[in-house]
């Protein structure tokens, strides 16, 4: 029987053990969260985020803007809480509308109050091995592996997917902890002879269905990071569910991955109050 990597019951334990630290600070972690646009994934991201700061007991606050704000708006709201002493973190919700230029967008945040770790300067202390801001959803995968210890050295480790906010850094940390690691993605032949030669395989490309048994390897490790939904609008990830009846340990969608995402961006808040000590 697989074992079922439990992202819920460690998130649940992580905001608990935060919730704690608060209690013991002087001070309340404060997170600030911009929605431009009312995409309705967003909005419920953003919902989620709020109700992750009040169980941690944070200070948080709300920006809804709407979808024709105009990029020197949004850049002079990021000046303003970037210089606010109450805000430790500030997160922009990805994606933005159409208009609005990520990048410049994601540049502004001040690299210590950027606690989605997208910034080019966290970007760049990840692969350099330095201390920063790790995006939250490979940074929440690593944590769920070392709760079930599971062994990173010298195994075969495929990331599939090689975006800049999951594959790519979910590689380097893989990489940083001694496995050997193959990143696939749209343009890879013959995916599935890569996925099979995975210890530990990563999914994070957002198809359904896309990793079927024959490509997994008997008593791998699976890590399926994606969130889609199937024809009956039911959150799945990127595995066909038999593929669970072969591998060693899984993480399940939904209950996996993403309760972890929303630890880490916790975790990182709480640093970020640390590092600006007040
Ligand atoms: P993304 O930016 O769309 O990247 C998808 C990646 O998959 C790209 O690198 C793409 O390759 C690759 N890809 C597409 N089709 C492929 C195929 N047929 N075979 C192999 N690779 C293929 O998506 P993302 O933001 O990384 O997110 C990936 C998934 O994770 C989505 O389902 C998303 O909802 C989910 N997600 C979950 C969490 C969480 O907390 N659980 C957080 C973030 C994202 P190219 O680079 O060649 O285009």
């Amino acid at each position: 029987m697989a074992t079922r990597l439990d992202g819920k019951a460690l998130a649940a334990k992580r905001k608990a053990e935060l919730a704690c630290e608060v209690e013991k600070l002087n001070r309340k972690p404060g997170l600030a969260v911009i929605l431009v646009g009312e995409d309705p994934a967003s909005r419920v991201y953003v919902t989620s985020k709020r109700k992750d700061c009040e169980e941690c007991g944070y200070y948080s606050e709300e920006y809804a803007l709407p979808a024709e704000t105009l990029e020197g708006e949004l850049l002079g709201l990021i000046e303003e809480l970037g210089r606010r002493e109450n805000i430790h973190g500030i997160l922009v919700q990805l994606p933005l509308p159409k208009g609005l230029d990520e990048k410049k967008i994601l540049a502004a945040i001040p690299p210590e109050k950027d606690v989605d770790g997208f910034h080019a300067v966290n970007m760049g202390r990840l692969i350099l091995g330095e201390e920063g801001f790790l995006p939250c959803t490979p940074a929440g995968v690593m944590e769920l592996l070392d709760e079930y210890h599971i062994e990173l050295e010298g195994k075969h480790c495929v990331v599939v997917g090689r975006s800049n906010i999951v594959g790519k850094p979910m590689a380097l940390l893989l990489l940083q902890r001694n496995a050997t690691v193959t990143v696939c993605h749209s343009r890879t032949k013959d995916l599935a002879s890569f996925c099979r030669q995975a210890d530990v395989l990563v999914a994070a490309v957002g198809k359904t269905g896309l990793i079927t048994p024959d490509m997994v390897k008997e008593g791998a490790v699976v890590v399926d990071v994606a969130m889609n939904r199937n024809a009956e609008g039911k959150l799945c990830g990127d595995c066909e569910p038999t593929v669970y009846e072969k591998v060693s340990s899984y993480t399940p969608v939904p209950g996996g991955v993403g309760p972890m995402t929303r630890a880490l961006l916790m975790e990182n808040t709480m640093k970020a109050c640390r590092m600006q000590g007040k």
